[in-house]
């Protein structure tokens, strides 16, 4: 089903198309000319629209100009003059498909469903993915993924510091925790070999991932991996 106004000026012929489309299912309005597609418009969803050329206030090509200027809508052209050129310029001011009178009730109803298959497709496709899921460490590639799987190769300490934290994720671990770890003897205050291989971490992995590494030091206490974080 698709919502669908019909801007066409003579009123026998509109008729029959809202009548035709309706029953095929459609939601349909009928518009006499430019200034009622435009209250059409403004009043409720409209995605294609079946737009005859010649119109006693604004012209087919032109409506169609100006929509495509601010709208993806679907655009169907209807003229009772079938040459060439006409085809091209209707083409090129942004109409999807172009029919000429006297049309084919069954085949405009045929051209109607695919261009709103076409237009839900494109629709869909443009609406953001769901929201991003969790990082991974992966500890026998010696990975750090993002959720959209971009990784960044680890270090020996590298792993050893990222394995404490990844546990713990939004959790600080101590500095002394990550010597240990690292296998110094005992924190030393003057040591920075943690905080510059956390700041070589993060320029090597947001050059790898393009993305900043969810790795913050926590004042007073140490290191935190604040991301959901899936361990491997
Ligand atoms: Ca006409």
């Amino acid at each position: 089903m698709a919502h669908i106004a019909v801007v066409e000026d003579e009123a026998p012929l509109r008729g029959d198309l809202v009548e035709y489309l309706g029953a095929c299912g459609h939601r349909v309005v009928g518009c006499e000319d430019a200034r009622a597609l435009d209250r059409a418009l403004a009043t409720g969803p409209v995605d294609l629209i079946i737009l005859d050329v010649n119109l006693p206030d604004e012209d087919g090509f032109s409506i169609a100009a100006r929509l495509r200027e601010q709208s993806e809508i679907g655009i169907i052209m209807l003229t009772a003059r079938g040459i060439n050129v006409d085809r091209v310029v209707g083409l090129e001011v942004g109409a999807d498909v172009y029919l000429v009178k006297p049309v084919e009730l069954r085949e405009l109803e045929a051209q109607v469903r695919t261009l709103a298959r076409r237009l839900k497709v494109a629709h869909t496709a443009a609406t953001p993915v769901a929201p991003l899921g969790p990082w991974t460490y992966d500890q026998t590639a010696w990975t750090l993924a993002t959720p959209d799987g971009a990784a960044v190769k680890l270090t020996g300490n590298e792993r050893i510091f990222l394995s404490l934290l990844v546990v713990r994720p939004g959790e600080g671990v101590s500095r002394a925790e990550i010597f240990r770890a690292l296998g110094k003897r005992e924190w030393d205050p003057s040591d920075r070999s943690v905080d510059s291989m956390v700041r070589r971490l993060r320029a090597k992995g947001e050059q790898a991932t393009g993305r900043e590494l969810p790795v913050e030091a926590m004042h007073g206490l140490g290191y935190a991996f604040t991301a959901p974080v899936t361990v491997k």
